[in-house]
């Protein structure tokens, strides 16, 4: 009976330790992953980004973004819609959108019940219908009407983030302040092994250390491209896609 009670001791002091170590080990497995994640792209040698940037300006010599669109602002409300949703829905959508609505004061002024229904098609419509509302108004009455130059500034615009103002500071004005960074470029520079990030903001980072400044804007429209086109999210035709060589992603096909 005593030996029982010694053994049961024992067994009880060995689960409480195993227990503990559990909690430190589930504790320590996220700053693993995190100081794995913020460990540099093995695929960032100079020499191995110059060659994807030739292989992509071979396919892709000048691209540019999908969205049909006149003037910044225009291209500010598409991008805005085009969350969630194709570009070729968003260009069906302010086909008659900008027939309608001119200036950022029309979006301000507008029936928030018609506006839903109009680009209802494109998907989360009341949060974008507030933002492009919101986006007009900041726009006709802190911006005199023009669609600011700076990231600061368009940063300040109700549903802008650094992706829809980039999108509109490279395309519209030319301006290079950062990358654009969208669920294609997510992809993409994870399987070329650019980044090992998947936070939008760090890939942002990640590529802006390692493309030539002059080579942003181009760089994210090619990346969107052949992420539409050739590398797919669920089966990327790697057969036909010509940074076959230089790619070693782990869900290729070939
Ligand atoms: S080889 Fe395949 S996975 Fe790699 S970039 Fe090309 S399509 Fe994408």
């Amino acid at each position: 009976m005593k030996r029982k009670t010694v053994i049961g001791k024992k067994i009880a002091a060995h689960r409480a330790r195993a227990s503990k170590a559990n909690v430190r080990a589930r504790k320590a497995k996220p700053a693993a992953r995190r100081s794995n994640a913020n460990a540099k792209a093995a695929g960032t040698n100079p020499e191995r980004v110059r060659e994807i940037l030739q292989k992509l300006d071979e396919a892709y010599p000048n691209v540019t973004c999908a969205l049909v669109h006149e003037s910044a602002f225009q291209l500010l409300i598409a991008t805005i819609l085009s969350a969630q949703c194709t570009d070729e829905t968003v260009n069906r959508v302010t086909k008659d959108l900008f027939a309608k609505y001119r200036t950022p004061r029309d979006f301000a002024l507008a029936s928030p019940a018609e506006l839903e229904k109009e680009i209802r098609p494109t998907g989360f419509f009341r949060n974008k219908t507030k933002s492009i509302m919101g986006a007009g108004k900041k726009i006709a009455e802190e911006f005199g009407g023009e669609v600011p130059r700076t990231m600061e500034e368009l940063l300040q615009i109700p549903g802008v983030a650094r992706k829809t103002a980039n999108v509109v500071l490279g395309t519209a004005y030319g301006i290079a302040v950062g990358v654009v960074v969208d669920t294609h470029v997510i992809r993409l520079s994870n399987r070329l092994d650019i980044t090992r990030n998947s936070d939008p903001k760090k890939i942002e980072q990640d590529l802006m250390q390692v493309i030539p400044r002059e080579k942003w804007i181009l760089f994210s429209h090619q990346l969107i491209w052949h992420g539409r086109k050739i590398c797919q999210a669920r089966k990327p035709k790697c057969a036909q896609c010509n940074l076959d060589p230089l790619c070693y992603a782990k869900d290729k096909t070939v």
